[in-house]
């Protein structure tokens, strides 16, 4: 641990691989077991490259799992941030703050909705949404108590709550951490038949992410998500659009749901709402569900804190100024249709909308792990997804000349 401080607090400027070794040795001594990082140990981020410990440049194509569509260090949310924690930090919503009213009118106004309930991380969404609608079907629908029904899809990724992997459908997510939650079913996901043939009088939701995000970038087929609209539509029940990770921009819309002309009843969002700087998420929703919720039944200390606020608004902002929207999804067919290029036998499939893209290999490729080893020697930051899928979602404020760079280097690697 020694020499873990000094060289950072010195701002060395070329620590040895011995440095290296010490932050691996120490987060594997000291840290849960929970990831399985990369070795890359990174001090810096703009934009869309980020620098390691021993000033090695990146291009970082994962945005921490869309969390940082905005680029690293976003100059104006980073002078947002910093104005606004010398102001004011936290209140509880004990007392009123005046960064959170004009938070509720901005998003509301940018994503047509009629309210907002602010938390902090995606997991935290969810679970909100999911209380709301359980209430929403007792004190609207008329449900039994203790009876109601949400309805998930199958290779659902939605947090880490006991509650959210007691509906996962990864034996990873679950084993172990029983018992869980009653009162979700899971359908295949793309599979309008199956989710229909799963409504019942005491269904009060359907949960669903519009492109799954951890399975592997899946899209669901041309008008799915329109059938599930309808669906809920003619049902009453409510649909959930898990956002979290699609929206804001990733996709090369606003909301994803935009791609299939749907709107949500509740849309769910966060990982971007923080401009990478401070954890926000938020649940959206028509006035009917989230009217539901009187004070003290649901909370959250720092839930709609000014800070968060304050972010979170510049978050929004420059997505629009700054035509990130528009810039990923230009940018994202350019990548596709690049890395369509590629020609590898063993690669499976390459898909994407926006700039959120991935590359399938066939199993006898061995992984994708190895490749995005490679990839980091090579100057690009990418994770796999399960075992044979690489994930493609570089920060949206990439460009063709970035992406150039970027192909050179995945050909040489997976061409
Ligand atoms: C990341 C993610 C979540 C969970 O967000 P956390 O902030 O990690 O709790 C939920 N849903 C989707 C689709 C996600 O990608």
């Amino acid at each position: 641990m020694t020499s873990l401080a000094p060289p950072l607090a010195a701002g060395l400027a070329s620590p040895t691989p011995e440095d290296l070794r010490d932050y691996l040795e120490v987060e594997h001594r000291l840290g849960a077991h929970n990831y399985k990082p990369l070795d890359v140990v990174l001090t810096r981020g703009q934009g869309v490259w980020v620098w390691d410990v021993a000033g090695r440049r990146y291009l970082d194509c994962l945005s921490a799992y869309s969390a940082v569509n905005q680029g690293h260090c976003h100059p104006r949310i980073l002078e947002a941030l910093i104005a606004q924690a010398g102001r004011l930090t936290l209140t509880s919503r004990a007392f009123h703050n005046d960064q959170l009213a004009p938070f509720y009118e901005e998003i509301c106004a940018l994503t047509g909705s009629h309210k907002v309930l602010p938390m902090n991380s995606g997991a935290e969404a969810v679970e909100s949404a999911l209380k709301c609608v359980r209430k929403w079907g007792y004190r609207e629908k008329g449900v039994a108590e203790d009876q109601a029904e949400i309805i998930v899809c199958s290779d659902n990724f939605h947090g880490r709550t006991i509650a959210i992997v007691g509906f996962s459908s990864d034996p990873d997510a679950r084993r172990d951490f029983g018992p869980f939650a009653p009162g979700f079913r899971c359908v295949p996901f793309g599979d309008g038949d199956a989710l229909e043939a799963a409504i019942t009088p005491r269904t009060v939701a359907v949960l669903i992410e519009p492109i799954q995000g951890e399975a592997g970038v899946i899209i669901p087929p041309p008008g799915y998500l329109k059938r599930v609209r309808d669906l809920c539509t003619a049902q009453g029940v409510m649909l959930i659009l898990d956002e979290i990770q699609t929206g804001l921009g990733r996709t090369g819309a606003l909301l994803a749901e935009e791609h299939e002309g749907i709107e949500a009843d509740l849309t769910l969002v966060g990982k971007a709402l923080s401009g990478g700087f401070y954890p926000v998420s938020a649940v959206l929703s028509n006035s009917e569900v989230l009217g539901v919720l009187r004070p003290g039944e649901h909370g959250s200390t720092f839930g709609g804190n000014p800070l968060a606020c304050a972010v979170a608004r510049m978050a929004l902002k420059v997505l629009v100024d700054e035509d990130m929207i528009g810039n990923a999804a230009r940018q994202g067919a350019y990548f596709l249709e690049k890395l369509r290029g590629l020609g590898n036998p063993l690669i499976r499939a390459v898909r994407g909308r926006g700039l959120m893209l991935a590359v399938e290999f066939a199993p006898e490729a061995g992984g994708a792990r190895p490749f995005c080893e490679k990839l980091k020697d090579k100057g690009i930051l990418c994770k796999e997804t399960h075992r044979d899928i690489i994930r493609f979602a570089p920060p949206l404020v990439i460009t063709e000349k970035e992406i150039d760079w970027a192909m050179e280097r995945i050909a040489e690697v997976i061409g």
